[in-house]
């Protein structure tokens, strides 16, 4: 029902040529995005990127007080498909035009599966991957109009590397990872790529709180750097570059991956040390 479409062919200039007399635009100017979960941590650094590269951004978050300056923060739950939906319609509405979804709200949870019930099952699976569902579903009818439409969903190192001590959170990640393969070849005939992004262990507030909840916070840190194979956390800003490739027609010929920004861990098969 939907033509094929040659997917994905970049109308913005991302290589810079010095010999311009014209300063090169920016990688996403005139585009619009949505960023789920855009008001803190990974999301709010992904956010910041994307409008640094021109986007105009709406952050769809169901605390969006802190969403970054010059962004139109929208309250929304992404459990609540109607909540959702009408986020999306608002954000066209307001915008204009829907070109880039980041699917980036995501919760965690701790333990074996002798330690979570059904319930936490259940709620931790319909905001981490049933979440994203939603929101993708909802915006594809506009991203089908965009010449240059890319959907990237926040995974984690949790997808492939059997962390001790998060089994559901694990199962949700590595379900958004099976996820993003599957829509990427749905769409890839409508010209929407669909990636995936799987950061370590990253200096956000989430793992901000859990060091707050430890006897010795800065013990815990120093503990939890030694861990990581480059000896330190991932940066919110890395994780927020890799996302910006992905979104960005710099990456038209790249769809269905799960790209790594860990220090070595998924690709290299190194332990937390
Ligand atoms: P964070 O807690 O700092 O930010 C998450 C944001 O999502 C918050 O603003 C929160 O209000 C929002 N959110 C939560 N549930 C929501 C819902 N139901 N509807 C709408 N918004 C909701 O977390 P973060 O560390 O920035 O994590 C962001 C994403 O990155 C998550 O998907 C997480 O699983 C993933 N991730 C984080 C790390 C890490 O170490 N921090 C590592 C790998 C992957």
């Amino acid at each position: 029902h939907h033509p094929r479409r040659t997917p994905a062919v970049s109308k913005v200039s991302t290589v810079s040529n010095e010999s311009s007399p014209t300063p090169a635009g920016g990688e996403f100017d005139s585009l619009v995005a949505i960023v789920t979960g855009g008001a803190s941590g990974i999301g709010a650094a992904i956010t910041r990127r994307l409008q640094a590269g021109g986007a105009r951004v709406a952050v769809l978050d169901r605390d969006p007080a802190a969403a970054p300056d010059g962004s139109l923060p929208i309250a929304c739950d992404v459990t609540d498909d109607a909540s959702v939906r009408a986020a999306v319609e608002r954000t066209v509405t307001e915008l204009g035009r829907l070109d880039i979804v980041i699917n980036n709200a995501g919760i965690g949870a701790q333990g074996t599966v002798a330690d979570n019930d059904d319930e936490q099952w259940h709620q931790v699976w319909d905001v981490n991957v049933v979440g994203m569902v939603r929101v993708a579903r909802a915006a594809l009818p506009h991203l089908r109009e965009s010449p240059v439409a890319a959907i990237v969903n926040t995974s984690s190192i949790a997808a492939t590397a059997g962390l001790p001590q998060r089994a559901l959170y694990s199962a949700t990640k590595g379900a958004v990872l099976s996820l993003t393969k599957a829509m990427a070849a749905d769409h890839l005939p409508e010209g929407i790529r669909v990636n995936a992004v799987n950061p370590g262990t990253a200096d956000t507030p989430w793992i901000g709180r859990l060091l707050d909840s430890a006897p010795d916070p800065a013990a815990e840190r120093a503990a939890l750097n030694a861990r990581q194979p480059h000896g330190r956390l991932v940066a919110a800003d890395e994780v927020a570059g890799a996302v910006a490739y992905l979104a960005s027609p710099a990456s038209g010929s790249t769809t269905g991956v799960g790209l790594a920004v860990d220090g070595g861990m998924q690709e290299l098969r190194l332990r937390p040390r």
